[in-house]
């Protein structure tokens, strides 16, 4: 049996030029921490302009190296 990670991920974009973005969701959604945009500068909610949102599942090694990486859609958004 292998070991599994996990990580809980938000995709959403910048309202003001279109970026993407991924964070973590505990930071971006539970948090509702605003981001600034590295691209133009804007101060935004990823709460607010989520797109997708999914879980990274690591499968590791017996020593916690990464070996492959599947993700799963989450239906809560
Ligand atoms: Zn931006």
């Amino acid at each position: 049996m292998k070991k599994k990670a996990f990580l809980d991920v938000s995709i959403s974009i910048c309202p003001r030029y279109k970026a993407p973005y991924a964070d973590a969701s505990w930071y971006a959604i539970s948090l509702a921490s605003n981001i600034d945009c590295g691209v133009c500068g804007n101060s935004w909610s990823p709460k607010k302009s989520q797109v997708d949102r999914l879980l990274l599942e690591f499968l590791l090694d017996k020593d916690g190296n990464v070996i492959d990486i599947k993700k799963k859609q989450i239906e809560d958004k």
